[in-house]
């Protein structure tokens, strides 16, 4: 490709390990000349979100945990002194094992509303945080999943906060889009990943949609990574509120 983010400084939370969606986002931004400012959420991951981000040159790693406001002002802060920013990857998701265990008819009320607060309300406050540095327009990309559309089994709470995740991106494409700032969702197949194995018997959808998808295979999460530049460059400039499918087509599958 061709340095398709040459001169854009990116911030991506949701690095945890190679196995992160995020951290093939981060890989392909790299390879497409982004400047990276990464963050991590706690003290428990800092040492391997610092190794990853001087393999990747990335030139600032911030703590942030979305659900503390104090973190995020912090972070518009430390923001500011890095100049205009002009990416944001919003990688994060968080449910109860337990909560995603059990019947969805069981979901206990503390575990919705973290689901909620983690999953989805923090593309709002992640938003908030970083559109007063996006002085120049930009992008702003989460990730989703199709159980925010349809039932999967097992998705259960996380798949209602998927869905407050999607509407939240049309409202705020439609509230940033006068100031330049696109905001979308990619919406990807399952990878096997952390977050992924709190989900009983993900194998099996892995499995599943390689014998159903049309491109009968999984997604690769250098897809993932190669949609997120495309949203992020010029290319995607015309693109604001929409949930892109980077999943085999295995979302078109009806019986
Ligand atoms: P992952 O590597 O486990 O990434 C999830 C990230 O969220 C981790 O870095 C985690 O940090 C972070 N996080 C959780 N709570 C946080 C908080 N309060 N503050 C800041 N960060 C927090 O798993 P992943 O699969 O790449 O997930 C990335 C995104 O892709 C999620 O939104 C997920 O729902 C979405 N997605 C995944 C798939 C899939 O099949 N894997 C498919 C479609 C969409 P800690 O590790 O420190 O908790």
């Amino acid at each position: 490709m061709s340095n398709l983010l040459e001169g854009k400084t990116a911030l991506i939370l949701g690095v945890a390990n190679k196995w992160s969606l995020a951290y093939a986002i981060a890989q392909a931004y790299r390879r497409e000349g982004a400047k990276l400012i990464l963050t991590y959420q706690g003290e428990r991951l800092k040492l391997t979100v610092e190794e990853l981000g001087h393999e990747l040159g990335a030139e600032k790693i911030f703590q942030c945990d979305v659900s503390k406001d104090a973190e995020l002002d912090h972070l518009t802060s430390e923001l500011k002194s890095e100049g205009a920013l002009h990416s944001v990857v919003h990688a994060i998701a968080f449910a109860n094992r337990e909560d995603l265990d059990r019947p969805f008819l069981e979901t206990s009320r503390a575990g919705y509303l973290l689901a909620q607060e983690v999953s989805s309300f923090s593309l709002v406050s992640v938003a908030r945080a970083t559109a007063p540095v996006m002085t120049e327009g930009g992008s702003l990309t989460t990730l989703t999943y199709l159980g925010s559309q349809r039932v999967l089994t097992n998705y259960n709470v996380m798949g209602v906060a998927k869905a407050a995740l999607e509407a939240a991106v049309r409202y705020l494409a439609s509230e940033l889009g006068p100031k330049s700032i696109r905001v979308n969702a990619i919406s990807a197949g399952p990878v096997k990943t952390a977050s992924a194995r709190a989900i009983k018997d993900f194998s099996l959808i892995l499995e599943h949609v390689t014998k159903r998808a049309p491109l009968r295979r999984n997604t690769d999460p250098a897809e993932v990574g190669d949609t997120a530049v495309f949203l992020a460059s010029d290319l995607g400039r015309g693109v604001t509120g929409n949930i892109i499918y980077v999943d085999s087509g295995f979302q078109i599958m009806g019986m």
